[in-house]
């Protein structure tokens, strides 16, 4: 009985010491209601339905599309580069949409390095622990948890009981992340029949990016959208990155050959390689801070393999992103437009005084179509977004075009339902499918 009670007290008395070092993390079973996180989605809440221990859990994600997924940060804590961090949690699910990470952020609070996903696995309902460890990368100065549904996943996720370690003694939680400020967050639904009909329906460019051969042609999703957009009769520009007409498969140069000949779809000039390049720790895009020259000879290059392997010159341009510092430079606009072959940009932002200055330098030959940011395919990269898009509809009824950027490739099955849900909408509305070159026609005049 004395040795049980001796062993009882020592687990106590190590149980104790263990919770107050191992885990430092303020609210770490949301009982205090998420007070010490930040929530930055509209669906994400502390609930009693979601306790695995004491009064409440926190819940996560919906049943239907979520497109940009669930977005909650724990509390920071100051970390050093090298250093090895845990984390555990409970977690119960019923589909696999989901993962909590390490993000880590430099001294002026932007993100550093990969976030580091302890995905959940189980999808039986059931509760199951879930642990991870990770490496701070260069330059991390704050870790912390985030938890995340998958943009554009289904599924409900309940949490609770987190832990994280490897911290070092005495160290104290820093407030979570906050929200960037954003105009109020709509979330009510619209509903399409609400949107009003236009005197003139618009002009769509259905701006595809990242054709290249995979396999021996290309990735089943771009043969998917290709084939969707035929039985439609619908026009739409595919953005090609140009390395892989080097060595092409004839199968890769047949398929492009074949959809170019029936008309529908237009490929346009994505890039040599859509790479990204570094000077002085700066990263930058394929095509932003490059000698005329060399930009020169990357699209020489790829206008040389297109008459070459395909038998024609590509007429627009789309420069490739990666980075968020710009993707074309004034350089890139007197490149494009000195091109004997090239007459049309489809521009990754809204018109600006360099773009009207390159059209007005080429005597009306050159066409720049402009973005507007609210309305698109997509809202985050890859990930369609039917309610948005048609938020941006409504919002800029007197637009005479829009060009709508796209990621098929990385277009399952659930984003590539928005996506038809957008066409549906569009097709409904009368608006004129056209190629760049055949809007940039229509807007010129
Ligand atoms: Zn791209």
């Amino acid at each position: 009985m004395r040795m049980m009670l001796i062993g009882w007290l020592v687990l106590i008395a190590a149980g104790t010491a263990m919770a107050q070092q191992s885990n430092p993390l303020p609210d770490a079973g949301f009982e205090d209601g998420a007070e010490a996180w930040s929530i930055h989605d509209s669906v994400s809440k502390v609930t009693a339905e979601a306790a695995r221990s004491g009064k409440v859990g926190l819940r996560v994600g919906q049943d239907e599309y979520f497109a940009g997924g669930a977005s909650v940060h724990s509390a920071q804590f100051a970390v050093e580069p090298g250093q090895t961090v845990s984390m555990s949690f409970w977690a119960r699910a019923k589909q696999t949409n989901m993962g909590v990470y390490f993000m880590f952020f430099d001294a002026d609070g932007r993100m550093t390095g990969k976030a580091i996903n302890c995905p959940v696995t189980h999808k039986d309902g059931q509760w199951h622990q879930y642990t991870k460890s990770a490496e701070a990368p260069a330059g991390a100065k704050t870790v912390d948890l985030w938890v995340h549904t998958y943009a554009g996943a289904k599924g409900i996720v309940d949490l609770d009981d987190f832990t994280i370690g490897g911290l070092g003694d005495g160290v104290k939680a820093l407030p979570a992340k906050q929200p960037r400020a954003r105009k109020k967050q709509v979330t009510e639904k619209l509903d399409p029949d609400q949107v009003p009909r236009r005197k003139t329906p618009p002009i769509i460019v259905l701006k595809l990016d990242d054709v290249k051969q995979v396999g021996k042609t290309v990735h089943p999703r771009w043969q998917r959208v290709a084939d969707y957009l035929e039985k439609r009769n619908i026009k739409s520009g595919f953005g090609v990155i140009c390395k892989t007409l080097d060595g092409a498969s004839p199968e890769y140069v047949q398929w492009l050959k074949s959809h170019h000949d029936r008309g529908l779809i237009e490929f346009w000039f994505h890039g040599w390689d859509h790479g990204v390049h570094e000077e002085d720790g700066t990263r930058y895009n394929e095509f932003k801070h490059r000698s005329y020259d060399e930009q020169m000879a990357r699209l020489a290059r790829s206008q040389k393999l297109a008459k070459d392997q395909l038998g024609f010159a590509f007429e627009t341009f789309g420069p490739p992103g990666g980075v968020g510092n710009g993707s074309h430079d004034e350089i890139t606009l007197r490149v494009m437009v000195d091109d004997p072959d090239l007459h049309v940009m489809l521009y990754p932002q809204p018109m600006d005084d360099a773009g009207r200055a390159a059209m007005a330098s080429s005597n009306g030959r050159f066409v720049i179509l402009g973005r507007v940011w609210a309305v698109g395919l997509e809202g985050a990269v890859g990930v369609p977004d039917f309610q948005r898009f048609l938020k941006g509809y409504a919002a800029n009824m007197d637009r005479a075009y829009f060009t709508l950027q796209g990621h098929p490739a990385m277009w399952d099955d659930a984003r590539f339902a928005q996506f038809e849900k957008i066409i549906d909408f569009l097709v409904q509305r009368e608006a004129k499918f056209m190629t760049p070159t055949e809007a940039a026609a229509a807007v010129g005049r």
